[in-house]
């Protein structure tokens, strides 16, 4: 990797509890500080395909701390950013297997965040494993988050982000019908390669450490991405 890659970074919560999918609300903004001190130009997702060096930031799941905590900061700084949602689930705790046990932005969070500038992207009704799912029952996940969005925020959503980033083929091919692009969980840099509907971030619990995030920026992380891409792939494997 070089400072000439462009990449996308995927934060879920910002709160306290230290959880593998939380970063706290004070590393977020040292984040947020570092990343302007960068100079990389921080763009929409579809913008990050076609801009070297740049930096999309993306959240999954719609936490409220999103709007709490992350949105002040976006705006100040004037980065984008997309939030997934669970189109199901907005304005509940989050419940799901693996979720941090917040609460999620309601419609109304969701419109406001709209109009100061984050994208609404799908991130499927109640947040499945897609690919566990029988096909007809997987493309509603995928289609009616499309159209709940649609109908709830009047702008129709461009992305999706497949829930545990798991998909295949089929899941793959429902996105493309209902979404323009769509992201994975892939450890990676973007290629000009990359698949659009299986777009690769980087989950920022690898690098939350500040040492960590600088080397990132810098374009310094290519042998530890590779180190726990592999090591993922251990784990995925006794995992069966
Ligand atoms: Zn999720």
């Amino acid at each position: 990797m070089s400072g000439s890659d462009s990449f996308i970074l995927t934060y879920h919560s910002l709160d306290l509890s230290g959880s593998v999918i939380s970063v706290t609300p004070e590393t977020f903004r040292e984040h947020m500080r570092l990343l302007a001190a960068s100079g990389r130009p921080v763009v929409r997702l579809e913008e990050a395909l076609t801009t070297p060096g740049a930096v999309a930031l993306t959240f999954d799941d719609g936490y409220l701390n999103f709007y709490d905590c992350a949105l002040d900061i976006l705006e100040q700084y004037g980065f984008p950013a997309t939030v997934f949602v669970v189109s199901g689930r907005c304005g509940q705790v989050a419940s799901w297997e693996g979720a941090a046990a917040e609460a999620l932005m309601d419609w109304s969070h969701l419109a406001e965040a709209g109009k100061r500038g984050v994208s609404i992207g799908g991130h499927s009704v109640s947040h499945p494993d897609l690919t566990h799912l029988p096909a007809a029952e997987m493309r509603v996940e995928i289609e009616d988050c499309r159209d709940t969005i649609r109908d709830k925020l009047g702008v129709s959503p461009a992305s999706f982000a497949y829930p545990y980033g798991a998909s295949q083929e089929q899941v793959r091919n429902a996105a493309q019908k209902a979404f323009s692009l769509a992201c994975g969980a892939r450890l990676g840099v973007l290629r000009t390669d990359s698949s659009r509907f299986d777009l690769p971030r980087i989950d920022i619990y690898y690098f939350r450490e500040q040492r960590r995030f600088q080397d990132l920026l810098a374009g310094r992380a290519t042998a530890y991405l590779i180190l726990r891409n592999s090591l993922r792939t251990v784990r995925k494997r006794l995992l069966g």
